[in-house]
């Protein structure tokens, strides 16, 4: 069975920067287990996978318009500490909400200059090239209710 729209892929991976620095793999060696074509996974690595089959083995480089976009200097901002009230423990690697004008958003705190906090709404990997080695796992048919959900139940995937 090859990968089209629909169906279940597990698949073992190791992610890698432009610099061989592991950035993230499927963990403990349990494969990371998605549904095709619902926008589970970065539309660069589907678009790999389209086609390929259980035991297929890729090695993929994907540029960051088709993985967490281009680095968006626009998404950083900086506010004085003292409207982040509430929150005590603000460091530099900190995630939070911001409401911003475009609603709340994922932040992470990326410098803290006396008062000043810079906030940065880019998603961490915004801006890198990443490479990929996949391998196909299993390759299954989705049930009806994964498919009204849009992502996987059972293991390795959403739990309800
Ligand atoms: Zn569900």
């Amino acid at each position: 069975m090859s990968i089209t729209r629909d169906q279940v892929v597990s698949i073992h991976y190791t992610l890698k920067n432009d610099a061989g620095e592991v950035l993230d793999r499927s963990a403990g060696g349990e494969p990371l287990t998605y549904l095709h074509g619902h926008g589970n996974l970065i539309p660069g690595l589907e678009r790999e996978l389209a086609g390929k089959s259980a035991g297929d083995k890729l090695q993929v480089t994907i540029a960051p318009a088709d993985a967490y976009g281009e680095y968006d200097p626009q998404l950083v901002q900086r506010v004085p500490r003292r409207t982040l009230k509430g929150l005590a423990d603000i460091r530099v690697g900190t995630r939070l909400q911001a409401q911003t004008e475009q609603g709340a958003r994922a932040v992470t705190v990326t410098q803290i200059v006396g008062d000043m906090v810079t906030l940065d709404g880019n998603h961490p990997l915004a801006g890198n090239t990443l490479h990929f080695e996949v391998e196909v796992a299993e390759v299954r048919a989705a049930t009806e209710v994964e498919l009204s959900h849009g992502h996987v139940h059972g293991p390795g995937g959403h739990h309800h």
